[in-house]
């Protein structure tokens, strides 16, 4: 049927009825391979960062790259921001925060985007390491919200810093090259896991069961008890003049040994560990670096460790992480308009007038488990970046609920640039549900509505995610970045 014969109903319908859109099928050849070139840069960014540290080390080598400077070098300079000016807050190697200067005064608000880049994995011990039955061992503690049960009989890599009484750091990648040894926590045989198969899913794996085989060989002395231990101490030694006190001050994060792949026959998505919520903070990031002029307002790209666990801490954005660098950024003001407020009353103004995409991840339709969410209200992948004007658990307790003047103009402000998108909630009212780090930017002031990725299987080894969206994404912080 041509346009013209469309029935009034149709035309009505069309008009009227909110719907949604796969971005496949809107997309030109062009558009497509323009979709897997930026996956493929995504995908190797993956390989790269698989802890906070990791992020945050890449990400300030590509800022440096870029021409970002080191905003707690410049505070004692004397020197001053101006439009075009890029700076960048390395909060204790762990969380960073990214600026590109604006033609407006900080007093007119800054657009930010804000990600985290921590996710869930499983941690060594402080004293991790024991033998028994000539098998070593490691104790450990997971981080996040995981189902253990995943986590076994898969190859693991051990990423992370020690740093010895000395001071020194030492950095540990073991299972990451072609060459390397992986490790690995064991599950039981089925032939003798008849108990364990009855337990609840919850229980069948243990936290304290999940220990991790690290070696066999003994060292070679009669008097000596636990001679595997000791051997695999003296290898550590040997490489990395660590001692087992060390691992007190240590921070070794267990993650998937693989690299991130492509997924379907049609390539169109992407599996790979650390999904939530690298896939959020990578467009946000590259969309900064890709602003191709000098922005209206003062663009910020947020990225925040310890959002697992609550953004607690100095690292998370709980914090006042993100409050001090908009006090150094005001402090550095050159700005006219700026100049008239003192210093605190400028950086309160430049946070009320703020506006934030809180770039987190939303629980994707799974037709495998089509019970836990609401249909109607539920994000798909390939459909487009999620709007999630609210979330929290249960009566939406411990989440944030954007205003809606902002998220019509966000809406607004999307169609207007052919940002395909598309409305979402974390699973069915009383399923469950999540926080995202938009209530700690939105308690300062700031408008702030979450806006990501749809993922299937989050907070696996293996998260999924479509190619479509993540460029989507990429776009729609890009046009948020140079809103006016
Ligand atoms: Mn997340
Ligand atoms: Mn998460």
């Amino acid at each position: 049927m041509r346009n013209s014969e469309k029935s009034q109903g149709q035309l009505l319908e069309e008009q009227l009825l909110y719907s949604t859109k796969n971005i496949w099928a809107a997309l030109d050849e062009l558009q497509k391979n323009k979709v897997f070139d930026f996956c493929e840069g995504y995908k190797s960014f993956l390989d790269k960062c698989k802890t906070e540290r990791e992020c945050v080390s890449e990400i300030v080598n590509i800022a440096a790259q870029n021409g970002f400077a080191d905003i707690q070098e410049i505070l004692s300079t004397g020197k001053k921001l101006f439009p075009g000016d890029k700076v960048f807050f390395n909060n204790k190697g762990k969380s960073v925060v990214l600026a590109v200067v604006g033609n407006t005064g900080f007093s007119c608000g800054v657009n930010i985007v804000g990600a985290h880049i921590d996710a869930p994995r499983i941690d060594l011990k402080p004293n991790p390491v024991y033998e028994d039955s000539e098998l070593v061992m490691l104790k450990t503690h997971y981080y996040g919200g995981i189902k253990k049960y995943q986590w076994v009989t898969i190859p693991l890599a051990l990423h992370g810093i020690v740093v010895t009484s000395d001071g020194k750091h030492v950095d540990i990648t073991i299972g990451e090259d072609e060459s390397d040894p992986v490790l690995t926590i064991t599950d039981l045989l089925p032939h003798l896991a008849s108990e364990q198969m009855q337990k609840k899913m919850s229980e069948g794996i243990t936290g304290e069961g999940l220990n991790v085989l690290t070696g066999t060989i003994p060292y070679n002395d009669e008097n000596i008890k636990n001679k595997v231990k000791l051997n695999i101490l003296k290898l550590l030694n040997d490489k990395y003049g660590i001692r087992e006190e060390d691992f007190l001050s240590a921070e070794l994060e267990l993650v998937p040994a693989y690299k991130a792949k492509d997924v379907g026959i049609d390539r169109s998505m992407i599996g790979a560990y650390g999904q939530d919520d690298r896939v959020c903070a990578y467009p946000a990031l590259q969309a900064l670096l890709d602003l191709d002029r000098v922005p209206e307002k003062t663009c910020i790209c947020l990225l925040t460790d310890k959002e697992e666990i609550g953004s607690v801490g100095n690292t998370g954005a709980e914090s006042t992480l993100f409050e001090d660098f908009i006090h150094y950024m005001c402090a550095l003001s050159s700005f006219k308009e700026d100049l008239k407020l003192p210093l605190t009353v400028l950086a309160k103004v430049c946070l009320r007038n703020a506006r934030m995409l809180s770039a987190d991840v939303n629980a994707a339709y799974d037709p495998n488990y089509e019970g836990v969410l609401d249909r109607r209200n539920a994000s798909y992948i390939g459909k487009g970046i999620v709007l999630q004007k609210y979330t929290g658990v249960r009566g939406k307790v411990g989440g944030s609920d954007a205003n809606s003047e902002f998220l019509a103009s966000v809406r607004l402000l999307f169609n207007q640039n052919s940002i395909i998108w598309q409305a979402g909630e974390l699973g069915k009212v009383d399923q469950g549900g999540g926080g995202t780090i938009a209530q700690y930017v939105a308690k300062l002031g700031a408008e702030v509505l979450d806006c990501g990725v749809a993922v299937l299987s989050m907070h696996s080894p293996f998260e999924i995610t479509s190619k479509a969206d993540i460029y989507m994404t990429y776009l729609a912080y890009k046009v948020f970045y140079n809103w006016i």
